[in-house]
């Protein structure tokens, strides 16, 4: 009986899929029983319809889970594309491959014709192994263009580590600091479809980034990756030359970047337990076991009218706070960031 009732105001073509108290008042009008709000909440948590269409309405599950800061340059470097602009560039260009030193936050930018594997592998390797070194830590997110043999044999070749995060989580690695995020309004500011020369600028642009000084570590990238002030267009050319030998030069390097190091890595640790605790405030943290059944935030921006989650699918492995997950009919797996995830509740009554 209560069973029909709670159907009839709720999956009824006319009762629309209200919520809780809604549904409350119009049951409320018809009949009573105890622990009627408990059942009309229960009945609503398990209906397939709403888990899959209705709108998150608080901040989307998970904590954050620091990963051990990199102490120095070349330590952590993350690669992650802008792009496709709507028109080639007068340079023939549609991409931007950006990568990003987490530990002195400095950024080079390749603008790039297509985001292929092989485009990706050359330009890491030649616009930055060849020039800044090898790279101990490499993070990317699980796109072809990252996720391939031919970068699986460059990073073993290499002897650096590739850890790939959940699809659109960047933050499931822990560190929450939106460096590639950050990039992206300043190229989209860049582009400019009349003109199409947005890549003429791309390096004047990154340069004024990477000789700014940033909020988190006190000091320019810059600075942190090279040991020496950059010279800008509004410094002057010193009248006078000192000649040093290259060993003195070495040694007051040496001091320098330690200073630098020391305070840097204080003032990172601070930024970092700040982040944590604001991106942990207000959100829940589930953790879901093997075997759970859990629908999937269905990725990306999508009509308004289709599912924002879809499943059943059922928990195969667990490393919280990533998941893999089966889909339950084609049995085919995916990694995923609990985040995404909601778990499908049974209907008891
Ligand atoms: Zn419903």
């Amino acid at each position: 009986m209560q069973e029909e009732v709670i159907s009839c105001c709720h999956d009824h073509p006319t009762a629309a899929h209200f919520g809780v108290n809604r549904m409350w008042l119009k049951v409320r009008t018809v009949c009573y029983w105890s622990n009627m709000k408990k059942s009309i909440h229960d009945y609503i948590r398990s209906c397939e319809k709403c888990a899959k269409f209705n709108i998150r309405r608080t901040a989307p599950p998970g904590h954050l889970h620091p990963i051990e800061y990199p102490q120095g340059p070349l330590e952590l470097i993350s690669m992650d594309f802008w792009g496709p602009t709507p028109q080639y560039s007068t340079n023939g260009n549609k991409y931007v491959l950006i990568i990003t030193d987490y530990y002195t936050k400095y950024v080079i930018a390749c603008p790039l014709p297509n985001n292929t594997a092989t485009s990706t592998a050359k330009s890491f390797v030649e616009q930055f192994v060849f020039k800044f070194g090898i790279p101990r830590r490499l993070v990317t997110d699980q796109g072809v263009h990252f996720n391939n043999e031919l970068m699986q044999n460059l990073t073993m070749l290499l002897g650096t580590n590739h850890i790939q995060t959940s699809a659109y989580h960047p933050q499931s690695n822990g560190l929450v600091e939106r460096f590639n995020a950050t990039f992206h309004p300043q190229l989209s500011k860049l582009y400019n479809a009349e003109l199409n020369d947005w890549d003429d600028n791309l390096a004047p642009v990154i340069y004024a980034y990477n000789t700014g000084e940033h909020s988190t570590t006190g000091y320019s990238p810059f600075q942190l990756m090279f040991g020496r002030y950059p010279i800008l267009p509004i410094n002057h050319t010193p009248a006078t030359f000192k000649f040093n030998r290259p060993s003195d030069y070495w040694m007051k390097l040496i001091k320098c970047m330690n200073v630098y190091r020391q305070v840097a890595s204080k003032k990172i640790l601070v930024h970092q337990q700040q982040s944590k605790q604001r991106f942990d405030k207000n959100r829940e943290d589930p953790q879901y076991e093997i075997n759970y059944l859990v629908f999937y935030k269905v990725p990306g921006h999508r009509p308004k009218l289709e599912e924002r989650f879809s499943g059943p699918y059922t928990i195969i492995n667990k490393q919280h706070p990533s998941y893999t997950i089966q889909n339950n009919h084609s049995l085919t797996s995916k990694r995923v960031h609990v985040s995404d995830l909601k778990l499908v509740y049974q209907r008891h009554i």
